[in-house]
């Protein structure tokens, strides 16, 4: 597992001189299992990569890609700021940069609709220094570079600070509970109907959770959250509590979860992106329900985050993130006991068939952990990108023309 911890001005020459192994894996957060191997080195930003600044109304943020999404949060909460971050604090500059899915993006957008400016290093080394205001026209046309730095910057550069607009932190109504399959399928179509204040997301692992994030000031989202408790009481496990911005949600999929005892796991996960279900959920939650069955090891699990709204009010064209009319972000994680390569292949082909049971209803993909290494890496890209690919290969012929990065 080679390292190199470079601070933000060596990383030109690190790039530039490079002479070792391809692709060069980059670390911000470190929680994927693509900013590590065995045998490729990784920069790791997370030592010199720290900075963290908040401009003096509060309406700014530059932070470095070392910074975790927990530690971004903390720095913006006394101010009462806040960005969308996603359902756990651990990962770093690796969710702002490959879309950025909150339980607050059917109000707030992604993240990557927060960002300002970028600067780091393109993969042939050369200077990045890129902000929204110059990189996108009048008519809100933006500019290749910046489109593709949108969603898919790993493939591209190596960013190592990033300045996102903060909007005021808000309070928040959550709701957590246990499910059976069929509730599950009932509450998903509810939730197709309801307000962008208010989102659903479920973990399905041992058992089946669903986790209700509400806007506490938002009166279409109090009034349909407001009728969600009569059946949310119902429900065995059922918590309900007010918390003071999205710093404080409880660890996603505890309730779903039992503890394991044993040896660490490898994990690899595949998000993919969907329109409404609609009529078609129960089926396809029989699908899931056939496959939660016949999960190859406890650490398998399906999940998912529920989008629209304000995600889906950015044009197609504007960032990387192509599959704006998604409604639903199912994830699959395949877990494994580490180096046991036998139970590796069953869980990676558990994934694969689940995968394509989901697909008819589940066509796009939400590139947020790099498979760069599997045989499917191909497949994902097209999923993800649709259209923008070829635009992407073109950058990536003009930015990183030795491919020091991951293959696109
Ligand atoms: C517990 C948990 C909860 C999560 N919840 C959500 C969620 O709610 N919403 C959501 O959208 N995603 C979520 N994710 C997915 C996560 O956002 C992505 O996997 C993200 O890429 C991880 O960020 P990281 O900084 O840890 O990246 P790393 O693991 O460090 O790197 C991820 C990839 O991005 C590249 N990369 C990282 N940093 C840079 C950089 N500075 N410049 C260029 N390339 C870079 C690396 O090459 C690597 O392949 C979650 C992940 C975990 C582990």
């Amino acid at each position: 597992m080679p390292e190199l911890e470079p601070r933000p001005g060596d990383l030109s020459s690190c790039l530039r001189d490079w002479s070792g192994p391809t692709p060069l894996l980059v670390r911000s957060g470190g929680t994927s299992s693509r900013s590590r191997d065995p045998v490729l080195w990784s920069l790791d930003l997370r030592t010199h990569c720290r900075e963290l600044q908040l401009s003096d109304d509060g309406h700014r943020v530059r932070v470095g890609a070392g910074v975790t999404m927990a530690e971004l949060q903390r720095h913006l909460a006394p101010a009462g700021r806040s960005i969308p971050t996603g359902l756990s604090g651990l990962p770093g500059a690796g969710y702002l940069l490959t879309g950025g899915i909150s339980p607050l993006s059917r109000s707030q957008g992604l993240a990557i609709d927060r960002i300002l400016a970028l600067e780091g290093v393109w993969g042939d080394g050369e200077p990045l220094v890129l902000t929204a205001e110059q990189s996108t026209s009048a008519d809100g046309h933006a500019s290749d570079a910046w489109r593709g730095l949108l969603g898919a910057a790993p493939f591209l550069a190596v960013v190592s600070a990033i300045e996102l607009r903060t909007t005021p932190r808000q309070p928040l109504q959550i709701a957590r509970a246990l499910v059976s399959p069929d509730q599950l399928a009932e509450w998903i179509q509810r939730a197709e109907t309801w307000p962008d204040g208010l989102s659903l997301q479920w973990f399905w692992s041992e058992r089946i959770e669903i986790l209700l994030v509400a806007i506490e000031v938002d009166a279409p989202s109090v009034q349909a959250w407001a009728a969600c408790q009569p059946q949310l009481a119902r429900l065995p496990g059922a918590v309900v509590e007010r918390i003071d911005g999205l710093e404080a949600l409880p660890p996603f999929g505890a309730l779903a979860r039992c503890p394991l005892q044993r040896a660490p796991v490898a994990q690899e996960v595949l998000g993919l992106l969907a329109p409404a279900w609609g009529a078609a959920t129960p089926a396809l939650i029989q699908v899931a329900r056939q496959a939660m069955a016949q999960r190859p090891d406890p650490g398998c699990a399906l999940a998912s985050q529920q989008l629209g709204g304000a995600t889906a009010r950015v044009p197609a064209t504007a960032t990387s993130f192509v599959h704006r009319q998604a409604i639903w972000k199912p994830w699959i994680t395949a877990a494994w006991p580490a180096a046991d390569p036998a139970a590796r292949q069953r869980s990676l082909a558990w994934l694969l068939q689940l995968r394509d049971q989901l697909r008819p209803h589940c066509p796009g993909v939400h590139l947020a952990q790099l498979h760069d290494h599997l045989p499917w890496h191909g497949w994902e890209l097209k999923a993800a990108f649709g259209d923008w690919l070829p635009g992407l290969r073109r950058l990536k012929a003009q930015h990183d023309r030795h491919r020091l990065l991951p293959g696109l």
